[in-house]
């Protein structure tokens, strides 16, 4: 009898889990609570996907044989808790996509440089001639890929929700590039379960696998100390060491493995900042895992070039250079953002905060920034972390108005930097939107 599958939510995951569960010859159902997108419906009527929208019909979901649920989705979701206790197995598109290939994963996660890493690693390798592909949050699904168009080897981004629902995927080159607060929304608040969540990355691994982390991180080195990974592990950072390593050192990068040193040069090195830099290490060891040679990565590591919102430089205006790093959406990825910069800067930021704590900002506000413009509805703990530390703080509600205020308060050789360390749904519809709204009116200038 053919199989029954059926998927919560109809985003991107969901419309690659349908189509690879129609190629496997799986009878397919699709149960969205909110609507389906016409595209998405009429791509569903094409190939004979049954769905529903703006429901979940549970009697019909409980007689699915497996269920792929949308990242976006909690396991606290009603829905869920009774598919659960009807002892129907829930698991993620990433679980899913694995059981139908036999290719090298690459699963790449961490609170933040994710997408980054994933393209960079994704486009050193491609350049050396693999056969490869980029999935994930980026672009197209796992499912889809593996559905339309198999690799050899796939590079995968994955958040730790996707990651939740993992079971049996198994990682030969897993990699977590840092781990703090985002998301404990989502674990109860509690560190711990977002930190164990991280690691099932590394949970099916096997002592042929290998395990890169970032090795400047104590809350990384601790836990990876503790667990029992059967991977060899391989940390990177400025002050990583160990029997295998990777650090980045005045001369490059610097690879140690199997009692064998390589340096890749990094001189042309064209991403801006220093958690770029870690980036790069996480990237350039994946490659020499797979045997790329050093000036196949060094060369392809510099015509990389990054993608949109994050530290994104967008020339000068009356002398003053604007940057648009509206990705960056919690407190960490503004650090170094912040870090990064070497002109006097005047700092645009404010949104939905997460819970923020902008303690570890201070120093790096006190230090290089003269003046802060509030982009938020509501701007009170801003103006609580930072009063003491510039000399003035002023409060917008658009983006046309924050950088018309920063064009008249600039001066020849200062910068404006977007980078908002909040989410952006009380004046945007996503990170992009106010990305875009903010070059928009640094174009018009
Ligand atoms: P993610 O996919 O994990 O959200 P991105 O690569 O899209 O990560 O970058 C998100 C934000 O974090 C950007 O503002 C970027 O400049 C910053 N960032 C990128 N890499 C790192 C890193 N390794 N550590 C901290 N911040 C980073």
């Amino acid at each position: 009898m053919q199989q029954k599958l059926s998927i919560l939510g109809s985003g991107i995951s969901g419309l690659g889990s349908a189509i690879l569960g129609v190629r496997q010859n799986w009878s397919v159902f699709v149960s969205d609570s909110h609507s389906i997108s016409p595209e998405n419906k009429k791509t569903f009527s094409e190939m004979g996907i049954a769905f529903e929208e703006n429901g979940h019909t549970l009697t019909q979901l409980l007689e699915s044989d497996i269920v792929v649920k949308s990242p976006g989705i909690p396991n606290t979701a009603s829905i869920v808790v009774a598919l659960l206790e009807a002892g129907i197995p829930v698991v993620s598109e990433i679980e899913w996509a694995s059981r139908f290939t036999n290719a090298t994963l690459i699963g790449i996660t961490g609170t933040n440089g994710k997408t980054t890493s994933t393209l960079l690693t994704y486009h050193v390798l491609k350049e050396a001639g693999l056969n490869v592909g980029c999935v994930g949050n980026v672009g197209v699904s796992f499912a889809q890929m593996v559905a339309e168009d198999p690799k050899d080897i796939y590079v995968i981004e994955v958040s730790s929700f996707q990651l939740d629902e993992t079971f049996t995927t198994r990682f030969h080159i897993a990699c977590i590039l840092n781990i703090t607060e985002d998301h404990l929304d989502r674990y109860e608040g509690k560190m711990e379960g977002y930190i164990d969540s991280k690691y099932r990355i590394t949970r099916n691994q096997t002592s042929e696998d290998f395990f890169v982390y970032g090795g400047d991180s104590d809350l990384l080195v601790a836990e990876s100390a503790q667990r029992t990974l059967n991977a060899t592990c391989i940390p990177f950072g400025f002050t990583a060491n160990g029997d295998q390593y990777v650090q980045m050192t005045d001369h490059g990068i610097e690879i140690l493995r199997n009692n064998k040193k390589n340096t890749i040069d990094m001189n042309q090195f064209n991403l801006r900042g220093k958690h770029n830099q870690y980036n790069s290490m996480a990237a350039a060891v994946i490659a020499n895992i797979l045997d790329v040679r050093n000036e196949s990565i060094r060369e392809s590591m510099s015509s990389f070039q990054n993608m949109e919102h994050r530290l994104e430089s967008l020339g000068k205006v009356n002398g003053v250079e604007y940057i648009n790093d509206s990705k960056a959406t919690n407190v960490n990825s503004t650090w170094y953002a912040l870090e990064s910069m070497d002109k006097p800067l005047i700092w645009i930021a404010g949104g939905v905060d997460k819970g923020n704590d902008y303690a570890d900002l201070k120093p790096l506000v006190k230090d290089k920034v003269k003046l802060i413009i509030c982009m938020g509805l509501d701007n009170i703990k801003i103006h609580r972390a930072f009063q003491g530390d510039v000399d003035m703080i002023i409060n917008t509600s658009s983006a046309k108005e924050a950088v018309h205020v920063a064009s008249r308060m600039a001066a020849l050789g200062d910068a404006v930097l977007l980078s908002p360390a909040c989410a952006s749904f009380d004046l945007f519809d996503s990170y992009e939107d106010r990305g875009r709204k903010f070059k928009n009116a640094v174009r018009s200038l």
